[in-house]
């Protein structure tokens, strides 16, 4: 087709409805998963819903996303608690960004899978709560593969040394690793990145065999066919879906 029977605007996915732009995701999502030789099944798909309103949610549910992910912990139990009281049942929620370790608390709840806990401090906090809770909270560590002063989460080495104190912790069930991508760069700059956090993941899987070691949490909208392609089973996809934010 030549370029003059393309839609001149912006951004052409604005016109289409929300289950339409969760489709296109979802088959981008398994044409990446092909072309790298994985099964799509492999791959969770989680609509990072962040300042969007709780009908969206609702939408995406009716059109079968279950999967949802919220980066303050305020926003997530008040959705959470929408969710129970509108009767949308069956979603699972992922707490994706920074938690202040004061605020541990907050984070034991209903919550499918909390991605990003960066410190050694906020982990055994996490447990502590847990456990007193009669819970165990499953997570993921955070980890600043590209070495960003701006970035949360444990170094490499950081994760390495820690992780015989990480396992033994009673409240925590780890299951990977996590990382953000430097923002707004070409996807193809993040490959690395990806690629480095997999290889983390391997060499953890041979020296802790004891643990649970399924999760790979990386690539956002920008860059998530790459993420899947070096071995993503979860993608955080937030603006692709939903459509720009305004803020957060
Ligand atoms: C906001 C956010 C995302 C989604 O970002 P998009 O670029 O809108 O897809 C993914 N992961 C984290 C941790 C986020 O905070």
């Amino acid at each position: 087709m030549s370029e003059q029977f393309l839609p001149q605007t912006q951004d052409p996915d604005d016109e289409l409805s929300l289950a339409a732009r969760l489709a296109l995701v979802q088959a981008r999502v398994a044409q990446a998963a092909q072309r790298a030789g994985r099964d799509p099944a492999e791959v969770t798909l989680v609509a990072v819903s962040k300042t969007k309103p709780f009908g969206m949610i609702a939408e995406l549910a009716a059109a079968g996303q279950m999967d949802f992910g919220e980066n303050r912990l305020e926003e997530l139990w008040e959705k959470v608690e929408l969710t129970e009281s509108q009767g949308v049942a069956g979603l699972r929620w992922h707490l994706i960004g920074t938690i202040q370790s004061r605020k541990s608390k907050l984070a034991v709840g209903p919550f499918a899978l909390i991605h990003s806990v960066d410190t050694h401090k906020l982990a055994e906090r996490l447990s502590r709560d847990a456990a007193a809770a009669g819970q165990t909270v499953t997570a993921l560590l955070e980890v600043n593969v590209s070495g960003e002063e701006s970035k949360h989460g444990f170094t490499p080495d950081e994760v390495l040394a820690d992780l015989p104190a990480l396992l033994a912790m009673p409240g925590l069930h780890l299951q990977g690793l996590m990382t953000m991508a430097p923002l707004e760069s070409a996807a193809e700059s993040a490959r690395p990145i990806f690629r480095r956090l997999r290889l983390l993941l391997e060499e953890i899987r041979q020296r802790f065999p004891q643990g649970d070691w399924r999760h790979l949490s990386m690539g956002m909208t920008n860059d998530f066919e790459v993420a899947i392609e070096e071995g993503a089973t979860i993608v955080r996809v937030g603006t692709a879906i939903f459509g720009k934010r305004e803020m957060g």
